[in-house]
C-alpha cells in the first residue's frame, strides 16, 4: 500500500474491514522489526482500542505480554476537556519493559499526553505509541505517536471498537457520523 492511502484527506471517512486488516498487519510487522530483542509489553487503552489490540497482537510475531488500562476524560462526547482520570489501572509493573501503548484515536492529544507521562513515570525501558487513527488537524498538544494506522480529517468516527454513546463498537469498519 502506498503511504498516501493512509491519509484520508477531507470529507467523510470510511475505512473498510479489509483496509484495516491489511494496515494492522503492516503495523504489527513494523512493531516486531523495531523491537528485535526481548519481550514486548502491549498496553491497551480501554474501551475503544480493544478490537485494534486484539488484531494487532496477532500481527506481532514476537514474544509479548498484554495489560489494560482505562481512562475517562471530562467534557462533552466530542470535545475532551484535557482533564483525564485513570479509571482502571495497570495490573503489571512496567519496570525495564519495552512498552507499546495501543490507542484507538489521537484527537486533541490531551489523553495521550497524560498517558505518556503516567507510563514514563513507571520506569519502562522504552515506550512507543500505536494508534489506529489520528486527527492531526485537531491537536492541542504535540504528542509522540510512533505508529499510525490512518490519518483522518476532523470528523467524528465510530466502529471497530469506537463508539457512539457506547454503541456501534461491533461494526467491522470505521466510518464517520452522518450529519
Ligand atoms: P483526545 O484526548 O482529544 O486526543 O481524545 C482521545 C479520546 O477521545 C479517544 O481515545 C477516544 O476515546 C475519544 N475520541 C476522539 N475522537 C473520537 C472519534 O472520532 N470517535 C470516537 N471517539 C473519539
Amino acid at each position: 500500500m502506498s503511504e498516501s492511502i493512509f491519509h484520508l484527506g477531507t470529507g467523510p471517512v470510511h475505512v473498510s474491514a479489509e483496509q484495516i486488516a491489511e494496515r494492522v498487519k503492516e503495523l504489527g510487522a513494523q512493531i516486531a522489526e523495531d523491537h528485535p530483542t526481548g519481550e514486548l509489553h502491549l498496553i491497551c487503552v480501554l474501551n475503544g482500542a480493544f478490537m485494534f489490540m486484539a488484531d494487532l497482537v496477532r500481527a506481532i510475531d514476537r514474544p509479548l505480554t498484554v495489560d489494560f488500562l482505562s481512562v475517562s476524560s471530562y467534557g462533552s462526547r466530542t470535545e475532551s476537556s484535557g482533564e483525564v482520570r485513570l479509571v482502571k489501572d495497570l495490573d503489571q509493573s512496567l519496570k525495564d519493559r519495552q512498552v507499546v501503548l495501543v490507542e484507538d484515536i489521537v484527537d486533541t492529544g490531551l489523553t495521550m499526553q497524560y498517558l505518556l507521562a503516567y507510563l514514563k513515570g513507571r520506569s519502562p525501558r522504552s515506550v512507543r505509541v500505536a494508534t489506529l487513527l489520528s486527527k492531526p488537524s485537531r491537536r492541542k498538544v504535540e504528542v509522540q505517536v510512533d505508529y499510525v494506522g490512518f490519518t483522518i480529517p476532523d470528523a467524528y468516527v465510530y466502529g471497530y471498537g469506537l463508539d457512539v454513546d457506547h454503541r456501534l463498537r461491533n461494526l467491522p469498519f470505521v466510518t464517520s457520523q452522518a450529519t
